[in-house]
């Protein structure tokens, strides 16, 4: 098995996980955002500033969740990001995308 897929099975593992916590041990719900990219939606997103080429979610590698508390859409919580980093996961928060949930892969978050 390639490096790759026992990375991607590790991060679908962790994203389970992730979810679970959110869902049992917050006060937060979520709803899936963006999860497996084309290189061609990575290349437009790229080309308007708003991802790279080289994104995470090409790899399979990224999650983007979408997080609400009493029914309202809001950001990102902090406390859930550091929970993720905890479990060896890379968050968006600390580089300006806080929806971002990934598994560091060759450099890349
Ligand atoms: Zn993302």
């Amino acid at each position: 098995m390639s490096e790759l897929v026992e990375a991607q099975q590790k991060f679908s593992g962790m994203l389970g996980l992730l979810l679970v916590h959110i869902a049992k041990e917050t006060e937060y719900r979520v709803t899936l955002g963006e999860s497996w990219r084309t290189p061609e939606q990575a290349a437009a997103n790229a080309a308007k500033g708003i991802g790279i080429l080289n994104s995470l979610h090409c790899e399979r590698l990224a999650q983007d969740l979408n997080f609400f508390l009493g029914g309202k859409l809001v950001a990102p919580p902090a406390e859930i990001g550091e929970w993720w980093e905890q479990q060896g996961g890379a968050w968006g928060g600390r580089f300006g995308d806080p929806p971002h949930f990934s598994l560091a892969f060759g450099g890349r978050k």
